[in-house]
């Protein structure tokens, strides 16, 4: 609860959203979707921004790839042919792990899981395979990489405004492999994406969850493929260094030692599940 909450604005536009948030910082919070803030014991904040009525919530495929607006609902994710076509729909996928209800799913918003989301995120996974950038508008407005982004601490008193999944070419595919039972998150999940050129793989991308504050790339791993074609034995070897390099934390429901256990079948199973994309669509 937040329980000196005194007032809730609705500003129509990007700046005068600013403008509160810079008149009143220390006071006042964005709200998106509120499912997180409606939880949440602060009794510092007396005044929330609400960011509806901002014109975020859109979905928009261009050249240089698909433009997400902060506000745009976990379940419209889920939902967006646009979003399902991208790389084996390994966002909608990842959108719809982010929470098991879809009553949630149906108010929480990207930006909202962006800010909030921990080392367990399926999200923050699927967004680091797919080299998403995070655009932020504060003082000035900037794109972070997304790897760079979940680093940061905070938003610096910023808003969230957009996340860009850069276009993939026709032969890239992706695979998302999570541990986990109906009602938990993921205690474990592995993200793989490679790009085919003449049989060899380009621009590999492995990143695993369940690792210290936040879901990781896990790069020698990917070194391993890259240049080379993706048989059961170069499948092996990268999963084999994702096992080695993979440092697990331990968390509710899965130990540090469970979660290494999995990881290397996790990584093969996502580099097999390309494989599988690939020989369907090459
Ligand atoms: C019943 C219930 C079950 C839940 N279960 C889960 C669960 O299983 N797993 C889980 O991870 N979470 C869970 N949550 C928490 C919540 O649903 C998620 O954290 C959600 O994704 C937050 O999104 P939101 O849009 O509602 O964010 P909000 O609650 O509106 O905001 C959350 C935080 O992000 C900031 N923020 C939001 N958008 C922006 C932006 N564009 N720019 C800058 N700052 C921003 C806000 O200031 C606030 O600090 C649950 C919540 C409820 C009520």
């Amino acid at each position: 609860m937040l329980s000196n909450l005194k007032g809730i604005f609705r500003p129509r536009s990007i700046p005068e959203a600013l403008a509160l948030l810079e008149k009143n910082s220390g006071s006042i919070l964005v709200m998106a979707g509120g499912t997180k803030l409606v939880k949440s014991p602060n009794d510092i904040v007396q005044e929330l921004v609400d960011i509806k009525d901002l014109g975020l919530d859109y979905i928009k495929e261009e050249s240089g790839g698909i433009r997400l607006g902060a506000t745009i609902t976990l379940q419209k994710l889920v939902e967006s042919p646009i979003v399902n076509e991208v790389a084996n729909g390994v966002l909608s996928k990842a959108a719809g792990m982010c929470n098991r209800s879809r009553m949630i799913r149906n108010v929480s918003t990207l930006g909202g899981e962006l800010v909030t989301a921990g080392p367990l995120s399926v999200l923050y996974c699927a967004l680091l395979i797919l080299q998403a950038q995070i655009r932020i508008v504060g003082g000035e407005e900037f794109a972070l990489p997304i790897n760079i982004f979940l680093n940061k601490k905070g938003l610096g008193g910023g808003l969230l405004v957009e996340t860009l999944i850069p276009a993939f070419k026709e032969t890239t595919v992706a695979a998302l492999v999570p541990i986990g039972t109906e009602s938990t998150d993921a205690l474990a999940c592995a993200g793989a994406r490679v790009t085919f050129q003449k049989g060899s793989c380009q621009n590999v991308k492995i990143a695993i969850t369940g690792c210290e504050k936040i879901p990781q790339r896990l790069h020698e791993a990917e070194v391993v493929l890259e240049g080379k074609p993706l048989t059961g034995p170069n499948i092996e070897a990268a999963a084999e260094t994702a096992h080695q390099l993979y440092r697990p934390i331990s968390a509710p429901l899965a130990s540090e030692e469970y979660r290494k256990e999995v990881s290397r079948s996790l990584v093969k199973k996502a580099l097999v599940q390309c494989l599988e994309s690939a020989e369907d669509q090459l």
